[in-house]
């Protein structure tokens, strides 16, 4: 894949999770990696995604340096590549601030798989990471260990995080999540608990 691919797929991916209600405004950041590469094309800080375009989308080394753009990475920059050290089959990170997963995250309490949309991200509870404030190197460690048993996890008191083979992968774990937040939030809510059986998920992932 081209240069011109990653940062087009990048910005594609950006507006697409707007569209879909995930984020709003200036909110949520999203990269793509070229492993032969070792480099990393992620969002811009600070520009909304009408505004965005294929040459604000910074291209980063494994350590954070910017080797082209004129346009700061995303302040989620650490947390982005620390996510691609954990997985290392990750193609693509999608960070959203997703109303529903959102509150979880800021409950701090996970998401039972309590709907099909779960087996896309392995059919797993939602964990939660110990608190980190966004943007910093903190919050890049605390995701390492939720994201050893899952593609997806959220940010305490702030927002989720998916990764994906590839940014469709990603994006669509993003939405699923999104999905069964909302769907778990509103059984909770009438004080639902006879939740969907775990051996329904292991029969569909088998
Ligand atoms: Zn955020």
């Amino acid at each position: 894949m081209e240069d011109a691919n990653f940062r087009a797929e990048v910005v594609k991916t950006a507006k697409k999770a707007e569209e879909k209600g995930l984020c709003q405004y200036k909110s949520g950041n999203f990269s793509m990696i070229d492993r032969d590469n070792g480099v990393v094309y992620i969002t811009p800080s600070g520009i909304s995604r009408d505004e965005l375009t294929s040459a604000m989308i910074a291209k980063i080394d494994m350590d954070g340096n910017v080797l082209e753009g004129d346009f700061a990475p995303s302040i989620e920059v650490a947390m982005h590549l620390s996510a691609y050290r954990a997985r290392p089959e990750a193609g693509a990170v999608v960070h959203t601030h997703s109303r529903y997963a959102t509150i979880f995250a800021s409950m701090g309490k996970e998401i039972l798989p309590v709907s099909l949309e779960a087996v896309h991200y392995g059919g797993a509870p939602v964990p939660v990471t110990e608190f980190g404030m966004a943007g910093s190197e903190d919050i890049a460690e605390k995701i390492v260990k939720p994201l050893q048993n899952s593609k997806v996890c959220l940010l305490k008191y702030h927002g989720s995080l998916a990764v994906g083979d590839n940014m469709d992968q990603a994006l669509l774990n993003a939405i699923y999540v999104e999905e069964v937040a909302l769907i778990y939030y509103h059984m909770l809510a009438i004080g639902f608990k006879d939740f969907m059986p775990q051996e329904l998920f292991e029969g569909a992932l088998a």
